[in-house]
């Protein structure tokens, strides 16, 4: 007789597969300025995320705060980003 009982410990792992949830905070966030469109000037929608540079920071909507576009910080000056989520004029200024 050999009562080697084996308990298979209930592991506890809550991992969904292709989650992404640990690399949650790797990107910054910044909120873009929200200001009048001025007149003579033109601005690029989105969402649809313009794509300046990946893997960097995600410059959202100061209104709504809808990711408007991924650029590195101070690579992207002078744009004016109507946001198509609730209609506002996001300058990537200051
Ligand atoms: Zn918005």
């Amino acid at each position: 007789m050999c009562p080697v009982s084996i308990v298979c410990p209930t592991t506890q792992i809550i991992v969904s597969p292709g989650s992404n949830l640990s690399h949650m905070d790797a990107r910054k966030r910044e909120n873009l300025t929200i200001v009048e469109l001025p007149k003579s000037r033109s601005a690029v929608s989105a969402p649809p995320i313009l794509v300046a540079s990946t893997h960097t920071v995600d410059y959202c909507c100061g209104n709504c705060g809808a990711v408007l576009l991924h650029a590195d910080v101070g690579q992207v000056y002078g744009l004016l980003i109507h946001c198509t989520g609730c209609g506002s004029y996001n300058s990537t200024e200051g």
